[in-house]
């Protein structure tokens, strides 16, 4: 389901940036109210502050497994960030993994306020800030920072800095020094530079997932230069898959999904593959032998990847994307010799690639399938990612009292 209300207007605001900035520092940020659900509208209408400030946020106070409502702090406005009032942030079973502390070499640090799929209005904007305005729709994806002088950050790499770039969470805040705490929340303070532009009358709640899901995808597509005709193989239909079948369509390449789903077969169709399989069919995996240009793995955690470099074509690719903990043995060296085949790793792509793929699916209406869900429904969200059973995206809608 996509929500058709997110419509925005880019209406000229009654606020120089310096009045907005200034008007903040009288009012102090609301308290937390109530449980998980409880109302936005006073955190929402709390302007901006001159110094640090509190925002409501949905996290893990500790390693529990379970989410709830947090009150973190925001660094204040310096003169190039934009101040965001979060509308929506997608979940990403990236969230999970980081909440639930399943990364060995990425530990959590506790709170832990997830969420790096995030649509937002300006609320406020700092004196040097040229790319927004107050009232302008931003996107925060997976990156806040990176050091910008090494080579892969000079050569839009941000996501390669060299130097370790800052993620929306569980990351260091370059300014500040703390631990970054991401999109599950009502507010958010991002240098300019790493808030993407979101074009006018784009669906904001189904474009959301582009910030993750979408530039995940889109980068290897662009960089294995997948291109029409050329047979991709998506594995894993979830939230990145259904980015994936999407996307490799708009390309006019021929998609097959790989799944453990018989339930999402006809949805892959739909999606536009020509043929979904699933990975216990061995006939159609033996028909498929040779076939694949590239296949792009979305599957969470490790997995036999043998009978999948079967179906690659010689000089093929198989690019996981899913996988982050050690993957499993088993490769057959002389099979991946004789047909030159590569196994890679990609993650999320640069700042200037996320403002491609975000206008690049502007253009062709290309958006994520999503269901909206409240706060107070975050933690079913979860067990429903992992039972494999979203479809595609949950996106929690924070506009509650907001002016969206
Ligand atoms: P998701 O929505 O849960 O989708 C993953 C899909 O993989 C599932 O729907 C399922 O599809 C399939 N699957 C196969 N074996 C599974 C298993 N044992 N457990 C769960 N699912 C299994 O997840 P996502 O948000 O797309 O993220 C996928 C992975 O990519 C996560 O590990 C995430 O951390 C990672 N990620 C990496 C990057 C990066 O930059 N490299 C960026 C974002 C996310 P079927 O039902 O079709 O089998
Ligand atoms: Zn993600």
């Amino acid at each position: 389901m996509s929500d058709s209300r997110t419509d925005h207007d880019h209406g000229p605001t009654m606020l120089s940036r310096r009045n907005v900035l200034k008007a903040g520092a009288v009012l102090a940020a609301a308290p937390l109210v109530g449980g998980i659900a409880g109302r936005a509208e006073a955190a929402t209408k709390a302007p901006v502050a001159s110094g640090a400030f509190n925002a409501r946020a949905y996290g893990n106070a500790s390693a529990t497994g379970r989410l709830e409502p947090l009150q973190i702090k925001r660094r204040a406005v310096r003169p190039n960030d934009v101040l965001l009032d979060v509308l929506y942030c997608g979940i990403c079973h990236s969230d999970i993994h980081q909440t639930r502390n399943e990364w060995s070499t990425l530990p959590t640090v506790y709170p832990c306020v997830p969420g790096h799929e995030i649509i937002g209005k300006v609320a406020a904007v700092g004196s040097a800030v040229t790319k927004f305005k107050v009232g302008d729709i931003g996107g925060v994806g997976c990156m806040v920072d990176s050091c910008g002088t090494c080579e892969n950050c000079r050569a839009d790499r941000e996501q390669n800095c060299l130097n370790g770039a800052s993620f929306t969470y569980n990351s260091r805040d370059r300014a500040t020094g703390e631990n970054t705490l991401g999109g599950y929340s009502e507010r958010m303070v991002v240098s300019e530079r790493f808030v993407i532009r979101v074009p006018p009358g784009a669906d904001l709640a189904a474009t959301t997932p582009l910030l993750c899901a979408g530039i995940t995808t889109f980068s290897p597509m662009q960089h294995w230069k997948l291109s029409s005709r050329q047979r991709v193989g998506v594995i894993g239909l979830g939230g990145l898959g259904h980015m994936a079948v999407k996307l490799a369509a708009a390309r006019k390449a021929e998609v097959t999904v790989f799944t453990t789903s018989p339930g999402k077969i006809a949805d892959a169709q739909r999606l536009g593959a020509r043929e979904a399989v699933l990975w216990s069919d061995t006939a159609a995996m033996k028909r498929l032998a040779n076939r694949f240009d590239l296949l792009i793995s979305t599957v969470p955690q490790a997995f036999p990847m043998q009978p999948f470099m079967d179906v690659l074509a010689l000089d093929g690719t198989l690019v996981n994307v899913g996988a982050l903990n050690q993957l499993e043995g088993g490769l057959v060296g002389m099979s991946m010799a004789f047909g030159r085949k590569s196994l890679a790793g990609s993650v999320i792509g640069g700042i200037a690639e996320t403002q491609e793929v975000i206008d690049y699916c502007a253009a062709r209406s290309i958006k994520a399938d999503v269901e909206l869900i409240r706060p107070e429904q975050l933690n079913q969200a979860y067990d429903r990612v992992v039972a494999r059973d979203v479809r595609y995206r949950f996106v929690i809608d924070l506009t509650t009292g907001k002016n969206a």
